[in-house]
């Protein structure tokens, strides 16, 4: 007994050591790897984020310096050298392109009064300043004074023609040739000399194109307006519109510089007849590229809106921050934004050095926004990213992609730097990448660390419960081995003193009757029978447990085994005054079967029904075949067994606590030999049992 208390508690040291020396600590430091995580997780992203700053500002940087660099070699005083040639030989140049390599935007040059020296829209001698000087005192003057009385105030067309034609004759000047020619070619309309007005006119826009009249209208553009109507006139439809048409190309492109007026009459005048007479008559190529022509926008209607936009937004601008620096009268670069219509803009301008000596020229551009977002920039940001393994990304005020149009990140994962020298409302977007995928591996690790020490745990529990129920068995079972040794040496005292009681009453008495010695032979058989049977049970029982018990299975007739056994039991039954029903099918086929086990199990039941049946001694015997099993059904009226002990009481050892009932201790083995013989059989056995009722075990053996 002492042995067995150390035993258990030497188990329950284990676990405790078990869980004081392996699981606690496993588990702290499972806790404190874990806790480890998000501190690694903040420390790589802090210094991401520290290097999300360094590498921002330093994109920015490079983008602005790119952005100056840009600025600075748009600004060399020999794009805008090369743009004055140009428009000196009188062919300005619109086309921005050809200003610089490098195409950012519009140029525009301003002399030292702000007055706009490119584009030039209206040039200088314009006005008839000439016009009026050559007038004077001349023979010219009188012929054109006296041509011009004749055919306004005398209406004598004739006349008049002839004396315009004789001042075209004085050679003064080409603009006083012109005059006289516009003159010359107005009579002959209106005298309908169509021909030899046509031939006037054309003249005088091939030579005279470039000069203009009184009102400021270039020759050219007149000339061409009175060809059409001479077409018009002559009938010559289709001729006419094609004149009109390409005077209309021409105006737009800029061939003659005029003022917005001026370029807006002709336009309105033109596109007012064109559209009137395509709908009456139908001249599909001609209108076909009329629309061709209005699709694509007017050069030189560009070039007067951009002059405009200097005049009202740039050239005040200037001269307001001029004017606050007076010293930065230097040749650096300064910009300035603003807005028109909604639409952002950027101006860069310096005065140009070395450019016209001894005077001050300012020379600037627009910037091409559109271009700017759409392939500059992201041509840098590209090479930036590439280099430093970051997202970089221009957002405007309302934190949307400048190109996209689509919110940028949230703020958290990225970082928002501002131009420093430029003055673009833009911000740069800086995001690395990683930040995300580092955050989700994070959570990957962590979640998977977690379910590790989850299984961990979860397996040292187990081992923990095992260990511990393995123990409570073991110490169970040892409570039944010495409850079993008790009851054993008690149930083998009763028959051994018996039989030595019997046996020395037959010995001494030497006088007894016949009946008194057979009752003692009795006894003794009976009491030595009994013996036998708990010894055989023990044996078996040691047998099976050492795995040597072997069953002697042989084809036989059940029920005799059963009818012999239970006529052999009657007498004893009987005696102790059982009443025995039995109802034995005769007619039952041949199965395999040990027939001492058989029997061994009959007697186990029926002997345990008279143990347990203190009141109401009644055993029923059945046996009889259902579903293809043999049934052996053994029932008594005893004092039953509670539900909670029915599966305990197959268990080795087991005998139930409420004893009181019955008259003797058992060894506790008789049900787990029982069972052990039926499963040996390939049966089953089931109990049904009512407290104070009674109980009925049945044994199913199967056919075959
Ligand atoms: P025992 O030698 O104690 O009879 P068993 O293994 O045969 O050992 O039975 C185990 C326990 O099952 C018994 O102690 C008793 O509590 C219960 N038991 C067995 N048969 C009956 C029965 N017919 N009526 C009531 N209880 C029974």
């Amino acid at each position: 007994m002492k042995l067995f208390t150390h035993s258990i508690f030497t188990h329950r040291r284990i676990i405790f050591i078990f869980l004081v020396a392996i699981l606690l600590p496993s588990l702290v430091a499972a806790y404190l790897s874990l806790s480890t995580f998000p501190k690694r997780r903040e420390a790589v992203r802090k210094l991401l984020e520290s290097n999300l700053y360094i590498s921002g500002e330093a994109a920015l940087n490079a983008v602005e310096r790119a952005l100056l660099e840009i600025e600075q070699k748009v600004l060399k005083s020999e794009n805008f050298t090369r743009l004055l040639l140009s428009q000196k030989a009188g062919q300005p140049d619109f086309d921005s392109s050809r200003f610089s390599e490098d195409t950012v935007g519009q140029p525009f040059l301003l002399d030292a009064d702000f007055k706009i020296v490119f584009p030039e829209t209206v040039p200088e001698n314009a006005s008839g300043i000439d016009f009026i000087k050559g007038m004077r005192n001349s023979q010219f003057t009188q012929s054109f004074q006296r041509a011009e009385f004749l055919e306004f105030a005398q209406k004598d067309i004739t006349q008049a023609a002839n004396l315009y034609k004789k001042c075209t004759s004085y050679t003064l000047s080409e603009q006083l040739r012109a005059v006289a020619l516009e003159g010359l070619g107005r009579c002959l309309l209106s005298s309908e000399k169509y021909d030899e007005a046509a031939k006037v006119y054309n003249d005088l826009s091939k030579n005279y194109g470039q000069l203009q009249n009184k009102a400021g209208h270039p020759y050219g553009i007149i000339a061409e307006f009175q060809l059409y109507e001479i077409a018009h006139k002559k009938r010559e439809g289709e001729n006419s519109l094609v004149i009109l048409l390409n005077l209309y190309q021409q105006i737009r492109k800029g061939i003659w510089l005029i003022s917005q007026p001026v370029y807006d009459f002709y336009i309105s005048e033109i596109e007012s007849i064109l559209n009137d007479r395509l709908v009456i008559d139908k001249f599909p190529e001609i209108q076909k590229s009329y629309i061709e022509v209005q699709k694509r926008p007017s050069p030189y209607g560009q070039i007067l809106l951009f002059k405009d936009f200097l005049e009202r937004s740039v050239i005040p601008e200037i001269k307001e921050k001029l004017s606050l620096s007076r010293s930065g009268n230097t040749a650096t670069q300064e910009r300035f934004p603003g807005t028109v219509q909604d639409d952002l803009f950027l101006v860069s301008y310096a005065i140009i050095p070395d450019f016209q000596p001894e005077r001050t020229f300012y020379g600037g551009f627009k910037w091409d926004l559109n271009l700017l977002k759409n392939s500059i920039i992201p041509k840098i940001l590209e090479d930036l990213s590439e280099d430093s393994g970051l997202d970089f990304k221009f957002v405007n005020e309302e934190d949307q992609n400048i190109i996209s149009g689509i919110d940028g990140l949230k703020t958290g994962e990225s970082l928002v730097l501002s131009f420093r020298m430029f003055p673009l409302p833009w911000k740069l977007l800086v995001s690395h990448p990683g930040i995300k995928a580092l955050e989700r591996s994070a959570r990957r690790e962590i979640f998977f660390y977690g379910f590790l020490l989850a299984v961990i745990v979860a397996l040292m529990l187990f081992g923990a419960v095992m260990i511990a129920r393995d123990i409570s068995r073991e110490a169970e079972t040892n409570r039944l081995k010495t409850e079993f040794v008790n009851n054993i040496s008690h149930e083998l005292k009763t028959p051994l003193t018996l039989i030595r009681l019997y046996g020395e009453t037959l010995q001494r008495k030497e006088n007894l009757t016949s009946t008194e010695k057979k009752e003692c032979y009795e006894i003794i058989t009976k009491e030595s029978e009994r013996l036998s049977h708990l010894i055989n049970n023990v044996l078996d029982f040691s047998r099976i447990e050492m795995g040597r018990k072997e069953f002697d299975l042989k084809k036989g007739r059940l029920q005799d085994v059963i009818t012999d056994t239970l006529e052999s039991y009657r007498y004893h039954l009987e005696k102790k005054g059982f009443v025995i029903q039995s109802d034995i099918a005769s007619d039952l086929p041949e199965i395999n079967f040990d027939g001492e086990a058989i029997a061994s199990v009959l007697i186990n039941l029926l002997s345990n029904a008279m143990k347990f049946s203190p009141k109401q001694k009644e055993v029923t015997v059945k046996l009889f075949m259902d579903n293809g099993n043999v049934i052996l059904q053994v029932s008594d009226l005893g004092i039953g067994i509670s539900q909670k002990e029915i599966p305990k009481i197959f268990e080795r050892f087991y005998q139930s606590e409420n004893h009181d009932a019955s008259e003797a201790k058992g060894s506790g083995l008789g049900l787990t030999l029982v069972k052990h013989i039926i499963e040996a059989h390939g049966g089953t056995i089931d109990v049904e049992s009512e407290i104070d009722k009674g109980s009925r075990f049945i044994v199913r053996i199967p056919l075959c």
